[in-house]
């Protein structure tokens, strides 16, 4: 089905003159003209006993029709008040009908299909996207080839999780010989981009059956019924095939928790998720047809969608770690031709928090750059490039606003965070650090990444807290305290958001804390300590700090080889 789009008026208009033209031509059809005939005629015919029907009305003419016949007669009318009482008294039929002109019924066909013009009208500007129509896409039909398990990098667990999914709906009957059933429903939860609709598709992929995808959101705001209703012709069109893969992105629009929605309660999510549910619970356990639904928050969906036999088996499809990330990079970059210089490893670890549509993104921007230039191959300078791209938006082109002291205050700010960074964590990536503002509104930005890990100790907590006060300390130690500015406002949210865990989540202030006041006193506390121990380090390494700012200044973007560079130099004796 193809969703309902644009030109919603002119598909209105066209369909109602559609109406009126057949509305017109089957009330012709069915009324030839009437034939008028003298009022004496008229009598002769009733006295003979010919006249079945005598239409009445009090228009100047009166319509008759002959027994056996299907032609209509028109006469003069009378209007006398007695007619009809002769007439019945002969055994005529008398109607006292409306208005029998042809305007009178043009009128009426012109008001069916301007009421119908009207409820198509409403109905359009109510969602003009989906208001009767739901975008249900049949990956089966639209010919796309369907993934498979190798498309998928990485996500060992979650592929090893749904194989005896694609066991069971290739081969229900060896599963219900055991009584074992397969869950009807699975969900998968993960942040956007993970790979959860490719994998729904790899297991039709796997499973060599048809995949069909709705989204959540598509049902909201259709006409109370007209999603349910949707739901019931879905599955009926997937049980035509037996066995099918049905997906349900963004589930939570449907089965969020109740009272969660800002809206308040709505029939219409309501009614679709109750179909949905029954539909569910109706599959006899040989079917081979499965439900998936993604969501980003697990925990905003309703208790009622994840009990036992509805969606009760939940699949994490996480960020992927430095191993899958590589394999990611391996597998988009498999049809790109890549210049020997780039080295894919290091490209790994510098996208820790890449999702693997913005691994997928990266390449991609890094191809287009390449392409621009009509490169041989794609190098390490349009991979750098594209990473910005991914990351900050484009850049921003129009930078003849911004004033040469603007571009100082950017360039000690976020050369402080590069050498705090650089003193207090070694170990962690200073992947790049700018001062080309973004056109998202970023002034510039250093890219601070620390390794992979499972847990994180109490001093990196602070090093890390500290990196983050180090644009603001660099401001007020370059500038004086009166010229700081509000470029540090991220930096300070992100700051205070660590304190709190470090005092209340994780208890590595000075003990347990229960209530507010102390919180917020420990908090201040930790924060003033770290800042002061900020503006020592930045203090006493002030001649890497200028160095750095100028080389900043000079070329705008540095990587993590040029910050070596600078600091190896400055160290030499
Ligand atoms: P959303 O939550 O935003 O709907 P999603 O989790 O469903 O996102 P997909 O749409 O499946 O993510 O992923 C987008 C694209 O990113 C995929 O088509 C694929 O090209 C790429 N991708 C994501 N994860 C992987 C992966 N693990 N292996 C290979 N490609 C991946």
């Amino acid at each position: 089905m193809k969703k309902f789009k644009g030109n919603n008026i002119f598909g209105a208009i066209v369909f109602t003159l559609f109406a009126a033209v057949l509305a017109a031509g089957v009330y012709w059809k069915n009324h030839t003209e009437p034939i008028n005939v003298p009022y004496v005629d008229f009598l002769k015919s009733v006295e003979e006993g010919n006249v079945s029907l005598v239409t009445l009305t009090d228009e100047s003419s009166l319509k008759y029709t002959l027994a056996g016949e299907g032609a209509e007669y028109i006469t003069e009318n009378p209007r006398s008040p007695t007619l009809k009482e002769e007439l019945l008294k002969q055994g005529v039929s008398v109607s006292e009908g409306g208005a029998f002109s042809n305007s009178g019924a043009l009128m009426s066909v012109l008001f069916f299909c301007a009421v119908l013009f009207m409820i198509y009208k409403v109905s359009s500007r109510q969602n003009p996207k989906t208001a009767m129509v739901l975008n249900v896409s049949d990956v089966s039909e639209s010919g796309e080839r369907y993934p498979a398990f190798d498309d998928i990098a990485g996500n060992e667990e979650a592929k090893e999780s749904v194989r005896d999914v694609v066991d069971f709906i290739k081969n229900p009957d060896k599963y219900a010989r055991y009584g074992a059933h397969i869950p009807h429903g699975m969900i998968f939860y993960g942040p956007p981009g993970t790979g959860k609709t490719l994998m729904a598709k790899a297991i039709a992929g796997e499973a060599c059956v048809p995949f069909y995808a709705v989204s959540g959101s598509d049902f909201v705001q259709m006409y109370v019924g007209v999603g349910a209703s949707r739901v019931r012709d879905l599955f009926r069109k997937a049980r035509e095939n037996k066995k099918a893969v049905i997906f349900i992105d963004e589930i939570d629009a449907l089965g969020k928790k109740r009272g969660a929605s800002p809206q308040g309660g709505n029939d219409e999510r309501e009614q679709t998720l109750n179909a949905l549910l029954t539909e569910m619970s109706g599959f006899s356990n040989s079917e081979g047809i499965i439900v998936i639904a993604a969501t980003n928050r697990l925990d905003t969906l309703d208790e009622a969608l994840l009990r036992p036999g509805r969606f009760d088996r939940q699949i994490e499809i996480g960020l992927p770690d430095l191993n899958a990330r590589r394999s990611i990079l391996n597998l988009h970059i498999k049809n790109k031709p890549i210049s020997k210089d780039v080295d894919m490893g290091s490209v790994a670890k510098q996208t820790v928090f890449f999702s693997g549509a913005m691994l997928e993104n990266l390449l991609n921007e890094a191809a287009i750059f390449a392409a621009k230039r009509t490169a041989e191959s794609i190098e390490s300078a349009d991979i750098d490039r594209a990473y910005y791209t991914v990351i900050a938006g484009s850049e921003k082109m129009d930078r003849s606003g911004i004033k040469e002291r603007e571009r100082r205050v950017t360039a000690y700010h976020e050369a402080g965070h590069a050498l705090a960074a650089k003193l207090l964590s070694p170990e962690n990536t200073v992947a790049k650090i700018t001062i080309i503002p973004s056109a998202k509104g970023a002034g510039g930005f250093c890219i601070n990444i620390p390794p992979d890990k499972m847990y994180h100790t109490k001093s990196e907590i602070e090093n890390q807290i500290m990196i983050n006060l180090a644009g603001r300390v660099s401001e007020e130690l370059t500038f004086t305290a009166e010229n700081v500015t509000t470029g540090a406002g991220n930096d300070i949210e992100k700051s205070i958001s660590l304190a709190r865990d470090y005092i209340d989540r994780y208890a590595m202030g000075s003990g347990f804390v229960f209530d507010e006041k102390s919180s917020r006193d420990a908090m201040r506390k930790l924060l003033d300590e770290l800042y002061a121990r900020t503006m020592e380090l930045l203090l006493n390494n002030q001649n890497l700090l200028i160095a750095i700012s100028e080389e900043l200044l000079n070329r705008e973007t540095l990587n993590e080889d040029d910050l070596d560079r600078i600091i190896g130099a400055a160290n030499r004796p």
